[in-house]
């Protein structure tokens, strides 16, 4: 590229003139030396050899038609069908009526008739075709991927859009394609041999949009779109088209998936079917089983309603559509369990789809960052509760969740101390609740906003502890206040043995931690009695309550405080 910026700067350019008529190339050589470097063929084969090994220098070829050996025609067609001799442009030298035609449509860029004209016409002639083919190759060079020759994804998209144009009815599927765990190759074989494997992937990919039409680009580092004719069976054709591109890549470590937005004419915007055929392809991210996944009607139905509750958020929260619950957490460790404090759970009131449970918003709402705002406004609700409860001469702690999301707000402390200090309350009475993965997803950050919350007295409650990846190791240099156990364990703590057993040893790690226990989901009398004889401290379950709207846990409250 940089070679081509240089002559088109007006430096190195270089003609060559093929003329079997010594006096006719040196009339033209005459006319152009002055501009050009120029160089000569007295016939075709010297020519063909000449442009061979000159072909990175030559600016433009002027080809008589008539020589012996290999005449003009021929040597025209032989460079229009090679892969790197077509970038340069020629002209066609004749005196013949009728050949201009034949030449212009065999790809001559121009033509000019002897005898010559007059120098100035043939000197621009000669510059004008030089510059429209140097414009052409920088315009292809722009619009496709430098590593794999396919397009680049702006001018994929804009040819996409003008396919669909000129053949308005054909039914078009939109293919994301994308190379499992690519990042970790890359790491570990080196990014020569990434790129290699992305050039085999980019080669499958061109062969197969040859043979079915259509277009294909690669749109980021590791992900391809395909646009190309509706595929009937996709479930028998993408395995297919898989097993190709991983046999090509001859490497048994790498797996590709593929997500479809399969055309049914519904004329969906053109980015949307690439979003949606995304989507699907995330979906089955890292699968072992799943190699390919097809955008379907309950997905879309899912999306649809995602979308509505993304949009519907902002009115809610004006409206106070979102409701915190509480659920008691019981201290099991003397004779008779004592409530010791609660964990705020938030529902969301819709005046349409009546109650939403957390499950089906909070993590729509963590992908896009919204979730932020909703774990402000329960926090806010939450320390207006305790300090209600403490007016009433309750000292009841409340533990709130905090979003993974919150943990990357570097004001995250500064909101916390200013929502208790506006209700008037101690930072140890809101205990805050992180689940484990979190942890494991950026340790390094987690730990250092964990331990600002703590100077700031704020206690941290390790949430569904065991669903995660810690290692014993990151465990015990962690700033944490207490251990809550995964639901999933305690489902199973008396029909499987092996839950049983970790437990125990979840048990035991808190105990080396030395913080209290919480266990959560617990349901029946076995349970408790299973937990209790392990150590357990603390049960949060509706054994003991579900979670209720704030006037039915301050009933609790004051029944549970007569009781005592
Ligand atoms: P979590 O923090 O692990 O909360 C415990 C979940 O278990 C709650 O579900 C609770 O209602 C449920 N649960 C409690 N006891 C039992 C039981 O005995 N049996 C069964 N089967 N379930 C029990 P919920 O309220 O649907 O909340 C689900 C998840 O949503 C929570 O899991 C938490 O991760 C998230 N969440 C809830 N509220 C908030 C919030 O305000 N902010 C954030 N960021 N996340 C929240
Ligand atoms: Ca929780
Ligand atoms: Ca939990």
């Amino acid at each position: 590229m940089q070679e081509l910026l240089d002559r088109k700067k007006g430096l190195h350019r270089t003609v060559l003139i093929v003329d079997d008529e010594a006096v006719e190339r040196e009339i033209l050589g005459a006319m152009l030396n002055d501009q050009y470097e120029v160089i000569f063929a007295a016939n075709g084969l010297t020519a063909l050899d000449i442009i061979k090994n000159e072909k990175n220098r030559l600016s433009l070829i002027l080809l008589d038609l008539h020589m012996p050996e290999l005449d003009g025609y021929s040597l025209l067609k032989i460079l229009r069908s090679n892969g790197e001799l077509w970038r340069i442009p020629v002209i066609v030298l004749t005196s013949e009526k009728g050949a201009e035609v034949k030449s212009l449509q065999l790809g001559a860029a121009d033509f000019i008739s002897k005898p010559y004209e007059a120098p100035d016409v043939i000197r621009a002639r000669v510059e004008h075709s030089i510059e429209l083919a140097e414009d052409k190759i920088i315009i292809l060079e722009m619009e496709r991927d430098g590593l794999t020759g396919l397009f680049n994804k702006d001018f994929f998209f804009e040819y996409a859009r003008r396919l669909d144009n000129q053949n308005n009815n054909m039914l078009m599927d939109a293919i994301v394609l994308d190379v499992n765990r690519f990042h970790i190759i890359n790491e570990l074989y080196g990014r020569a041999y990434g790129d290699s494997l992305l050039k085999k992937i980019g080669s499958s990919i061109h062969e197969l949009v040859c043979q079915t039409g259509g277009l294909a680009c690669r749109s980021s580092s590791n992900s391809f779109g395909l646009y190309v004719p509706h595929i009937e069976k996709p479930k028998e054709q993408i395995p297919q088209f898989i097993s190709m591109i991983e046999e090509n890549l001859d490497d048994r470590k790498i797996s590709i998936r593929i997500g479809i937005y399969s055309d049914d004419g519904s004329k969906v915007d053109m980015e949307q079917r690439f979003e949606r055929a995304g989507l699907v392809c995330r979906k089955i991210k890292n699968s072992y089983s799943t190699c390919f996944e097809i955008y379907n009607d309950e997905l879309h139905c899912k999306e649809l309603h995602s979308e509505r509750l993304i949009n519907d958020m902002d009115k809610a929260l004006a409206e106070k559509q979102f409701k915190v619950f509480y659920q008691p957490k019981y201290n099991i460790c003397g004779d008779k369990p004592v409530l010791k404090s609660v964990e705020a759970l938030v529902r969301w009131f819709h005046p349409e789809y009546g109650v939403i449970p957390p499950n089906e918003f909070i993590t729509l709402f963590e992908d896009n960052g919204l979730i932020r705002l909703l774990d402000v406004y329960v926090w806010n609700e939450a320390a207006n509760q305790i300090k209600q409860w403490k007016n009433e001469g309750f000292d009841i702690p409340v533990s709130v969740n905090v979003s993974r999301v919150d943990i990357f707000n570097p004001r995250l402390s500064e909101i916390l101390i200013d929502i208790i200090e506006k209700n008037g309350i101690e930072s140890k009475s809101l205990l805050l609740e992180i689940t484990e993965s979190a942890y494991s997803d950026n340790a390094q950050q987690i730990i250092n906003a964990v331990m600002i919350l703590r100077e700031r007295g704020f206690k941290i409650e390790m949430d569904d502890f065991g669903s995660g990846y810690s290692s014993l190791n990151m465990l015990c240099s962690l700033p944490i206040d207490a251990l809550k156990l995964d639901m999933e364990f305690i489902r199973t703590i008396c029909t499987k043995k092996k839950d049983y057993r970790l437990v125990g040893i979840m048990i035991e790690i808190a105990r080396l931690l030395e913080v209290p226990v919480i266990a959560e989901g617990v349901e029946t009398k076995e349970q408790l009695n299973l937990l209790k004889i392990l150590g357990c401290d603390i049960i949060q379950g509706y054994y003991f309550s579900k979670p209720l709207p704030a006037d039915e846990m301050t009933s609790l409250i004051k029944s549970e405080a007569r009781s005592d």
